[in-house]
Order: structure tokens, then C-alpha cells, then sequence
């Protein structure tokens, strides 16, 4: 099984090396034949606009794009979660996403004043201590379908926001675990792969 990080922007490299201390083998995916070669890929965060733009001058949007939503594992953090929501609630203008699973984000969701903020959230599907979740001009789940798994969500300004959330092969996260020494957000993603 051949892990791949989409390594266009972002901190892809953090993301390589928390799988590996997960025990697989990650690449740091950027051609063609590198998308067409991985069984499963990771969305990086940095900024999504630029990750659309590069995906499409590099001619890689429609393979990835076709691959997430014929049920590659694919599992996005920050900006790559909003490359995976099927809709983006004001997008920049020209920015698309890859799509995969049934949610509408909100980018930079949780407003100026707290860009980047961490909390510990308990998180369905991971057991013990509370994960210590890095959200750096994150975005939040708006609407989702009946099918999406809600993983957790964090309370602000009144209103409770999903920030993890599953449907089939996709994952996706608000936060940032690459950032952290807890590997346990990748080791759900790889677990996932192993029980479907
Ligand atoms: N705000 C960024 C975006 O819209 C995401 C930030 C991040 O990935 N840390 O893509």
C-alpha cells in the first residue's frame, strides 16, 4: 500500500513524515505518474486557492479529481479539506475543488481575530487522551449530507461547527495534525484503509 501526500504547496513534508512514523510508505506525490502509482492520498494544508490553481496548470486536477471520487482513501487537513468538500461557500474567484465528500466549508471560518487558535478535542474513532488540534486560518463544516460522519466539532460564537468529518473513502480535517508529536488523526486514516 503506497501512501502519496500532494506535495504542490503546503506543508506536505510534515504530513510524509507523521505517516511514516505510522509505519507506511509516503511520497511526496507532484507528477502524474506519481498520482496514478499511490493507493491513497493526503491533502496537505497551505492554501487552497493556490493548490486548485497548481492542480490545473500542471494538467493533475482531473486525475485527482477522478480518483477521490472513485474511492481512492483520501484524507484532507485544512486547506486540503477544502479541496475535498464537494462545495466551497464563497470561493476565490476561479477556485474549484476536487470534491469527494458531501460537505459545504466556509474558508477562514473562524474569523480574523483567532486566525490560529488550538484546542483538545475528543474525537470519535480515537480512544484516550484529547488530540491538540492546531487550526491555523481554518475552515469549518457549514451543511453536510446524511451520510457524513461527524468526528468533531469545536463551539464558537454560539454555534457548534463540525471540524473532522468522514464519508467513505474520504476523511478530512479543519486542524492541523502534521504539527504535533500525536500521529493518531493519520493512524485513523490508515486504519480506515486496512478495515474497508
Ligand atoms: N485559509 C487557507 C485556505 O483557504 C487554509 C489554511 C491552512 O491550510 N492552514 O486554503
Amino acid at each position: 500500500m503506497k501512501f502519496g501526500v500532494l506535495a504542490l504547496q503546503g506543508d506536505f513534508r510534515e504530513h510524509i513524515e507523521s505517516l511514516k512514523a505510522c509505519g507506511v510508505d509516503a511520497i511526496a506525490a507532484k507528477t502524474l505518474s506519481d498520482l496514478e502509482s499511490i493507493d491513497a492520498l493526503v491533502i496537505p494544508g497551505g492554501e487552497s486557492t493556490t493548490i486548485s490553481k497548481l492542480a490545473k496548470s500542471f494538467e493533475l486536477f482531473d486525475l485527482i479529481k477522478t480518483r477521490i471520487n472513485s474511492g481512492m482513501p483520501t484524507y484532507g487537513s485544512c486547506a486540503g479539506m477544502i479541496m475535498v468538500a464537494n462545495t466551497i461557500i464563497e470561493p476565490a474567484s476561479g477556485q474549484e475543488s476536487f470534491g469527494g465528500i458531501d460537505i459545504a466549508v466556509r474558508r477562514n471560518a473562524f474569523g480574523r481575530q483567532v486566525e490560529s487558535f488550538e484546542s483538545d478535542l475528543s474525537i470519535t474513532g480515537i480512544a484516550g487522551a484529547p488530540v491538540r488540534a492546531v487550526f491555523i486560518r481554518a475552515p469549518w463544516v457549514e451543511s453536510w449530507g446524511s451520510y457524513v460522519e461527524i468526528l468533531a466539532s469545536v463551539e464558537q460564537a454560539g454555534g457548534v461547527h463540525p471540524v473532522a468529518v468522514r464519508q467513505g473513502n474520504v476523511l478530512a480535517t479543519s486542524f492541523h495534525p502534521e504539527l504535533t508529536a500525536d500521529h493518531r488523526i493519520h493512524q485513523l486514516f490508515v486504519e480506515q484503509i486496512a478495515q474497508a
